[in-house]
């Protein structure tokens, strides 16, 4: 992972990182530029899924199946047994 200085944009190493929780971690820096040797500290944080867990999407999936018809529900099943035979959307 790569810092950039907020004062002078140039490279900067990792010192050392606290976990502030799981998805907050703070990283202390400093600047590599001899003229600045600013040290600083930077934040890295959990923004969003670009696939959610998977026992997200199995809490997900059993929830819509829940939510469906009787005979919906019987359909689904087919489509699973028989993919074959399913019919396309
Ligand atoms: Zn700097």
């Amino acid at each position: 992972m790569k810092v950039t200085c907020p004062n002078c944009g140039y490279k900067s190493g990792i010192s050392s990182s606290k976990q502030m929780s799981y998805s907050v971690r703070e990283i202390y820096c400093h600047c590599e530029n001899p003229d600045c040797d600013a040290v600083f500290v930077v934040s890295q944080c959990f923004k969003h899924y670009t696939r959610p867990p998977k026992p997200v999407m199995e809490k997900a999936v059993v929830e819509l199946v829940r939510c469906l018809s009787p005979q919906d529900k019987k359909e689904l099943l087919a489509m699973i047994t028989h993919p074959e035979q399913a019919k396309l959307l």
